[in-house]
């Protein structure tokens, strides 16, 4: 039997980098399902496929082929045998994650992708529906947030630190958007399961939130 740790929450609140810690502390493989979903959003735009053809996304994403493999420890998502992990972390291709995430039948796919990983190996999984649907009986579970400014802000860090110029104003706009459309869409929208800790880490440094969800883990183990 294996270990499980579901992280949930909005875009920009802090999940990837603090999956990774907790991962790298207790020894489990960090599983980064938002990759899956913009590696498939990446097939779409480099074949013309507009997220509103919901019959053509739900045809062609049944011939793409989503494999994960761990390289150094690191995930690296191939999208047809091609390692994609450099190409996916740009606005347009998250925003077309958003859009075409809604599709059942992307989202099966992926689903059980994510569920195969979880039964072979301890694993802190972060995305939006893993607490309430890809791992709904997960040892511990937390809804990790932050203010859309906050979020923003972080985005907006990264995005120059990379040196990739950029507008805040139009990422937090992106960001609203996108927490609109995950947490109103029909199928799997962005929620906090019923047995999730809440952890708002607006006011908190990655340190401090590590140590609360470290904390969660022990107490469950
Ligand atoms: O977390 P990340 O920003 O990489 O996710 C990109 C998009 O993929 C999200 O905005 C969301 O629509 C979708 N997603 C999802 N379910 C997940 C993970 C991501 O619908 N478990």
């Amino acid at each position: 039997m294996s270990y499980n740790i579901a992280i949930d929450g909005p875009a920009g609140a802090g999940k990837s980098t603090i999956a990774k810690k907790i991962a790298k502390n207790m020894r489990f493989i960090y599983v980064d399902t938002g990759a899956m979903y913009r590696a498939m959003a990446l097939y779409f735009i480099r074949n013309g496929i507009p997220a509103e053809d919901g019959e053509k996304i739900s045809r062609e994403c049944k011939d793409v082929d989503i494999t994960i493999r761990y390289v150094d420890g690191e995930q690296v998502v191939f999208l047809n045998g091609e390692n994609v992990n450099g190409l996916i972390r740009t606005e347009e291709v998250g925003n077309m994650a958003s859009a075409s995430s809604i599709n059942p039948d992307v989202r099966k796919k992926l689903v059980e992708l994510q569920q195969l990983l979880a039964r072979e190996s301890d694993v802190v999984m972060d995305g939006r529906d893993i607490g309430t649907c890809v791992l709904p009986d997960a040892d511990v579970k937390v809804y990790l947030t932050a203010s859309s400014t906050v979020r923003a802000k972080r985005r907006y860090d990264e995005l120059t630190a990379k040196g990739i110029h950029c507008d805040f104003a139009q990422i937090e706009k992106d960001i609203i958007e996108r927490d609109e459309r995950d947490m109103n869409r029909e199928i799997s929208p962005l929620r906090q399961a019923k047995d999730a800790t809440l952890v708002d880490s607006s006011d908190m440094t990655i340190e401090e939130v590590v140590e609360v969800i470290t904390g969660l883990c022990k107490e469950a183990f």
